[in-house]
């Protein structure tokens, strides 16, 4: 069986313990390669590595940085499909949206801080009294990114790509339940002669791996993106050490519909800001308000859409639905719908594990699932489900809308769909959110603050900012003679 390995000092190795956790393919439920179970000396090695490449890699010049993360974006861009097929394998998701959405956005994030790094500038501040400050921004030393399995690439990338560009070294971990594609980018750094130790990525458990990282003392900058519940953790242990944080996690986006909305182009999208890669994007909408003279019909219409959203094999081109990453999240998501039927609400479609067992498909598949019926208040539109899995509400006018979406401890994203300019102008201002779409969704600009407020996250950046996390700043203050 294929062996996944570890990336440190340069190279691909074992475990020190020698010990691996089984991979599985969620939409078969079978075990295809084993991951490195590692623990404390790995991160130690990784640490020791990383620690030896930073007085070189900070001090190498930008445009070298830069040239190896365009090579990387390259190499990625090569093996488009086979990251593609790896990811799709790994996570459930259909190929085709691994391979149209987040392998692209996996080497588009190396290439937008390849050319990054070029382009930043950092400030320069003159006093009249005849003084001039300028901010140097340095390399802090080593970063420890954490990333979760939703979209493993995409997300492990957003953290390594700024944190090497800006001249630091890497102790990354990536999801247990996803490492394959972190492995192939490994394979990626050893082909192009990426410098040894500049970047190293430790599989294994958040526990054993995660925590090695967080609580190292000579990882003074943690890049985390997984759920509130790790994030708090993290925090926790991360706070007293004074270490630089960054923490994007949990939501319950609403999805905001007003009678006034272009409605076919709403309904077409909110069944994929409802569904995509099975509801498990931070960024679903989960909780589907809808303004009350309209309600019926959306309602109608949405379920009959729903209803022919059928799960299938994720590597068929056709298919929109694949499976749940994993057995226990499935029973997870699955809980939530027996919860939401106690709190009093009416499922209107799906809700129940789909077996395609006839095509050789034994893995974890939930049938698309709208649930109507249920206050605001309650657990189901409270808490994170992170699966296909969504609530529909009615609300009379804009002060409902805004009272209901704000509801949550979460507060990540929200779509709004009319076209009164005004209203959509009201309404961005009065959700408590790190974005609001309006007409549309999962629309991305790397160079905005991306990122949830609330409990969603701290650390909010666009893209150059996030170079600038990844820097210590030191204010020259300068004094002339007028
Ligand atoms: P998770 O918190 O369980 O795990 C995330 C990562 O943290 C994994 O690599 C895991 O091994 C590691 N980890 C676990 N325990 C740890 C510990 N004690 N110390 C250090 N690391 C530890 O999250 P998940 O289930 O992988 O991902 C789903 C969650 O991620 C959802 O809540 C989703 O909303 C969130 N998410 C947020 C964003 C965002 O941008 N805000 C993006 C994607 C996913």
């Amino acid at each position: 069986m294929k062996k996944i390995l570890n990336y440190i000092n340069g190279e691909l190795i074992e475990p020190q313990g020698q010990k691996y956790i089984d991979n599985y393919e969620p939409a078969t439920g079978e075990v295809y390669s084993l991951i490195p179970d590692s623990d404390h000396k790995d991160v130690e090695l990784a640490v020791k590595a990383a620690k030896e490449a930073f007085s070189s890699w900070s001090q190498t010049n930008k445009e070298v940085r830069s040239s190896y993360l365009r090579k990387i974006a390259e190499k990625i861009k090569d093996r488009q499909e086979e990251f593609a097929t790896a990811e799709s394998r790994d996570n459930g998701k259909p190929l085709s949206l691994a391979s149209k959405v987040d392998i692209p956005r996996a080497s588009h994030n190396f290439s937008f801080y390849s050319s990054a790094i070029i382009h930043f500038a950092s400030e320069s501040h003159q006093m009249e009294l005849g003084a001039i400050n300028y901010t140097l921004r340095q390399p802090i030393g080593i970063a420890g990114c954490i990333s979760p399995w939703n979209l493993p690439l995409y997300l492990f990338s957003w953290k390594i790509a700024p944190a090497l560009a800006a001249g630091n070294c890497v102790v990354a971990k990536p999801s247990e339940i996803t490492p394959y594609t972190a492995y192939l980018l490994s394979e990626v750094c050893v082909d192009i002669g990426l410098p040894k130790g500049v970047l190293n990525i430790v599989h294994g458990y958040g526990h054993k791996v995660g925590s090695a990282i967080t609580e190292h003392p000579e990882i003074p900058i943690i890049s985390f993106t997984g759920g509130t519940q790790t994030g708090q953790t993290i925090a926790k242990v991360a706070a007293p050490m004074f270490k630089k944080l960054s923490l994007e996690l949990g939501g319950k986006n609403p999805a905001i519909i007003f009678e006034d909305c272009d409605y076919d182009k709403m309904l077409e999208t909110t069944l994929r800001s409802s569904f995509a890669n099975q509801g498990q994007i931070c960024l679903c909408g989960s909780r589907i308000l809808v303004q009350e003279s309209i309600y019926e019909r959306f309602k109608n219409d949405f379920v009959a859409a729903v209803k022919q959203l059928n799960p299938g094999d994720p590597k068929a081109k056709t298919t929109k639905q694949g499976a749940l990453v994993s057995e226990a999240h499935m029973q997870k998501v699955l809980a939530y719908v027996k919860l939401a039927k106690e709190e009093g609400g009416q499922v209107l479609c799906g809700g129940h594990q789909v077996d395609l067992s006839a095509d050789g498909l034994n893995g974890w598949f939930v049938q698309p699932t709208v649930i109507e019926g249920l206050d605001q208040n309650c657990r189901t539109n409270q808490e994170e489900i992170f699966g296909p899995v969504v609530t529909i509400s009615p609300f009379k006018d804009e002060g409902e809308a805004i009272a209901k979406a704000n509801s949550t401890k979460y507060g990540l994203a929200a779509t709004v769909w009319t076209e009164n300019l005004s209203r959509s102008q009201r309404m961005a201002e009065q959700i408590h959110a790190g974005i609001v779409w309006v007409n549309c969704w999962l629309l991305r600009d790397l160079r905005t603050p991306f990122g949830g407020v609330k409990q969603s996250g701290v650390g909010r950046e666009g893209g150059f900012e996030v170079l600038q996390f990844f820097t210590e700043p030191k204010n020259v203050c300068i004094k002339y003679d007028k």
